[in-house]
């Protein structure tokens, strides 16, 4: 690991301004992930700012019926607490498929959206990565990429993101709120937070140099029943080959009046289809949802099986919801 420097800013405002002032600073949380990255010097921060003691780890009720939740509030304390488990029970689903009890215990709101991929090759500092190093190259591209993505890839990136709980964050429509440096604040659509890789994968946000994630909010709870359904290779302690989040409200026979529908493990972000869920509630069809949700996959060759896979996580993951 290279040498940092360490400050443990009072507030959020401080928190922002030191980020401006150190250029290649960055915002430690949990630590999770940025502490292996720099252990394997893909991350090299000159100076390391950490956040854990500014007053953002509460969870409130919006005005409108929401929830507002701190940029520090831990996976395992979202997961566990009662409007989620009540009224948003896909986010706690999908946090609890994260990782492991441990690391949901460090793991931190904003530092899960910003987790990193999980691309072999960006981990491995002996071979190409545009995300890695821009303009090196990517390796993945004609190497081993069972893991990479089938939808929304570019000639310069393949890899996916790896998260749970923003594939819930995307079918929750959650909205980002962040403090700039100069104490600009902003409110980001989750539909927009996250970048496909095009020819800047390094870019992985819409967050500019120095803003500070302060809170997730969601809208007002939607009636239905809330899913994650979650494929890995192992039964725990494993990222998700693909994974829907669903919120299905049933109606007539087989056909939902409601569907909204995210998945993970194919891009590089949360991937949404309006057309996808429309054509479920006019059809009751998961094939015809699945052929929207698919409309332009391509895989690598090792990662081929992630667009068949999709489709029946999609059916069971309907059936499972229609059946309750
Ligand atoms: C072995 C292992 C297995 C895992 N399995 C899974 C899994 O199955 N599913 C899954 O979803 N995740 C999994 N994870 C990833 C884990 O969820 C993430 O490491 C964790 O969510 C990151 O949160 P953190 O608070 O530790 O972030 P940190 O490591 O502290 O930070 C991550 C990034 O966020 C930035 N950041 C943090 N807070 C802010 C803020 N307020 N504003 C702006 N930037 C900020 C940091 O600068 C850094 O770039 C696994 C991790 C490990 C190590």
């Amino acid at each position: 690991m290279k040498a940092f420097a360490y400050e443990r800013p009072a507030t959020v405002q401080d928190a922002a301004r030191l980020a401006a002032e150190r250029p290649g600073a960055r915002f430690i949380a949990g630590g999770t992930n940025l502490l292996d990255l720099m252990k394997l010097q893909i991350e090299t921060p000159a100076t390391l700012i950490d956040v854990n003691r500014l007053p953002l780890a509460e969870v409130t009720d919006t005005d409108d019926g929401g929830l507002r939740i701190g940029a520090l509030v831990r996976n395992s304390d979202l997961a566990a607490h009662p409007r989620v488990r009540k009224d948003y029970a896909v986010l706690g689903k999908a946090l609890l498929a994260g990782a492991s009890g441990q690391l949901r215990n460090k793991a931190t709101t904003a530092g899960n959206l910003l987790q990193r991929t999980r691309c072999y090759y960006f981990y491995d500092t002996t071979k190409p990565c545009n995300k890695r190093e821009p303009g090196s190259g990517c390796a993945a591209i004609g190497g081993f990429n069972r893991i990479m993505a089938v939808l929304g890839a570019s000639d310069a990136c393949i890899a996916t993101n790896p998260s749970d709980m923003n594939v819930a964050m995307r079918v929750l429509d959650a909205t980002v709120e962040t403090v700039d440096p100069q104490g600009a604040r902003r409110s980001i659509a989750m539909a927009d937070f996250h970048r496909l890789p095009g020819d800047t994968p390094q870019i992985e946000t819409d967050l500019k140099a120095g803003e500070l994630i302060t809170a997730v909010t969601l809208p007002k709870p939607v009636e239905g029943v809330h899913l994650y359904r979650k494929v890995r290779d192992r039964a725990s302690y494993a990222f998700a080959t693909v994974s829907v989040a669903a919120i299905i409200a049933k109606g007539e026979g087989d056909k939902p009046k409601l569907a909204k529908l995210a998945f993970g493990g194919l891009a590089h972000k949360p991937w949404r289809v309006a057309a996808a869920e429309a054509a479920l509630v006019e059809t009751g069809s998961a094939d015809a949802a699945s052929e929207r949700v698919l409309d332009g996959a391509r895989g690598q060759g090792s990662n081929d099986f992630k667009i068949p896979l999709t489709r029946r996580t999609l059916r069971a993951t309907i059936a499972e919801a229609l059946r309750a």
